[in-house]
């Protein structure tokens, strides 16, 4: 698997998910489009290509903070505006989703993360309600998750995937207290070891 080269250590990584989750203008800008438009894609996707999406993972221990990257289309049907009630109404159910369940769950069946903070960002969610000008949008999601057991032991289940399965293929790159690795998931394979 590639690793980026930007990960030289798990401290580094640990540092740049806090970073992101404390400063997250750091990372997008809500109100600077052109600037969003430009450099909203840095930790995440690179091209955004419709059926993937992309998860940078940090883990200590019972906790883990999240950055999902996804095209839109994946999570919403479309990339633009909502034009009517329904399209309105799976905007909102999708960012009610990003807000209130974790992206992840410890592997056991009866174990469980709960999640302590979130962040949606999207361009869709301005209130202009203005797509980007490519045609493209995004959601980027930021979490930070308790769990009741070491996610990495057991082994972890990404239930976003069986929330939104138009996520055909989920990049995975994660680091945790004893090393860094990438997988890649689907929604016939949501489950992975980070170790
Ligand atoms: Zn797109």
């Amino acid at each position: 698997m590639k690793r980026n080269p930007r990960w030289r250590t798990d401290r580094v990584i640990m540092m740049t998910l806090a970073t992101v989750l404390a400063f997250p203008a750091l990372a997008h800008n809500d109100h600077d489009h052109d600037h969003e438009h430009d450099h909203g894609h840095e930790h995440g996707l690179g091209a955004h290509v419709h059926g993937e999406a992309m998860m940078q993972l940090g883990i200590e221990g019972h906790r883990a903070e999240i950055i999902l990257d996804t095209p839109a289309v994946n999570i919403i049907g479309f990339e633009r505006p909502p034009r009517n009630e329904e399209e309105e109404a799976a905007l909102e159910s999708a960012v009610e989703y990003f807000r209130n369940e974790p992206l992840l769950e410890p592997g056991q069946e009866a174990e469980r993360c709960q999640l302590e903070n979130a962040r949606v960002q999207s361009a869709l969610l301005h209130e202009e309600g203005k797509a980007p000008d490519d045609g493209h949008a995004e959601f980027s999601v930021t979490q930070e998750l308790s769990c009741t057991a070491s996610l990495a032991e057991g082994g972890i289940r990404a239930v976003v995937l069986d929330a939104y399965p138009d996520i055909e293929r989920l990049r995975l790159e994660w680091v945790s207290d004893d090393g860094q690795g990438a997988s890649e998931l689907t929604p016939a394979q949501p489950v992975f070891q980070a170790r």
